[in-house]
């Protein structure tokens, strides 16, 4: 699968060999934060453990059932080659293809404002590209009849219009996608490399799948795929799935799996990103905590809530 594009992430269903995984134990786990000691303390307790829950042991059709994954820590990632913002590539493109019509799709200006809030860079959204005058391969899926758009078509459009300070272009259609013939569908494709990345929200919507709308849809429409989103966005700047903790940048399977993945980075992954960015990890937890009320997402507001606590209080969780 990472064979197709360098930097592939992707959630797709295909057969894969089943093998054994090992839940890391606390000291590969801290050591895969990696050393804190010569930091300052609020820092310390911004890259602390408290309010993490261990990743689960997989079942058997889950993510990490059936792809193998070495993890990566801290030390590792610094250590890579990879990209990061600086001075002249430093915006994040969220590029619409097709429609994203009202009630049927997430809001557009949510995702931007909690791109630019999870990442503390500047989002934009480009104008939005019309399918039919793109000259696009289109086909009628097989065994559902629906239609869907070739990834590579669209990779190969962003490549080329890429903004010279774009670190990263991130196109997202309601259109469904395949990789190529021989496949069923994709959510998503992406080349690290090129820093360009497609994914479809067509697949969280429970229409497509012939089930009713419930009266939370719009808010599981919007949290799907803000998920989705600041996971590919996040392999952008090289981070790779966590095996860690229970974390956004856990591998996901199937759509339950994913439901049950957390919005937050975990230490390792917030590490990462943070030596990536630059963010002031506290001013960033605001940020999201506002969003986070703005749009009603309960559980995440309570949770930045109690994190702030930790990070802001010096004596919070102390003897
Ligand atoms: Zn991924
Ligand atoms: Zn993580």
């Amino acid at each position: 699968m990472k064979s197709l594009i360098s930097g592939v992430c992707l959630t797709i269903f295909m057969a894969s060999l089943i093998m054994a995984f090992e839940l890391p134990t606390q000291i590969e786990t801290l050591s895969a934060i990696g050393s804190t000691n010569a930091l300052p303390d609020p820092i310390q307790r911004a890259f602390s453990i408290d309010n993490f829950e261990p990743i689960p042991i997989p079942g058997p059709n889950d993510w990490l059932a059936v792809h193998h994954e070495n993890g990566q820590t801290y030390d590792e990632f610094i250590l890579s080659v990879h990209n990061n913002p600086d001075e002249t590539r430093n915006f994040i493109y969220l590029q619409p293809i097709g429609q994203f019509r009202r009630g049927q799709s997430p809001s557009l200006d949510l995702l931007k404002e909690y791109a630019q809030a999870y990442f503390s860079m500047k989002v934009e959204i480009l104008p939005a590209l019309d399918t039919r005058k793109l000259d696009l391969t289109i086909r009628l899926n097989p065994y559902s009849q629906n239609r869907q758009i070739l990834t590579g078509d669209i990779l190969h459009k962003l490549k080329r219009n890429l903004p010279a300070n774009a670190f990263c272009v991130l196109a997202i259609t309601m259109e469904d996608l395949y990789p190529n013939p021989r496949w069923n569908f994709v959510f998503g494709l992406a080349s690290l490399q090129d820093r360009v990345g497609v994914f479809s929200f067509a697949r969280y919507d429970p229409v497509f799948y012939g089930e009713s709308r419930s009266s939370q849809y719009r808010e599981l429409l919007l949290r799907r795929s803000a998920k989705v989103l600041v996971h590919e966005i996040a392999h952008m700047f090289s981070l790779a799935h966590c095996i860690y903790f229970k974390c956004v940048m856990n591998g996901s399977n199937h759509l339950q799996e994913s439901d049950s993945r957390p919005l937050s980075l975990c230490p390792v992954c917030l590490r990462k990103l943070q030596s990536s960015i630059g963010f002031e990890v506290a001013t960033r937890y605001h940020r999201l905590k506002q969003f986070y009320s703005n749009v009603g997402f309960i559980f995440e507001q309570d949770w930045v809530t109690r994190r702030l606590k930790k990070i802001e209080d010096s004596n919070y969780g102390q003897d």
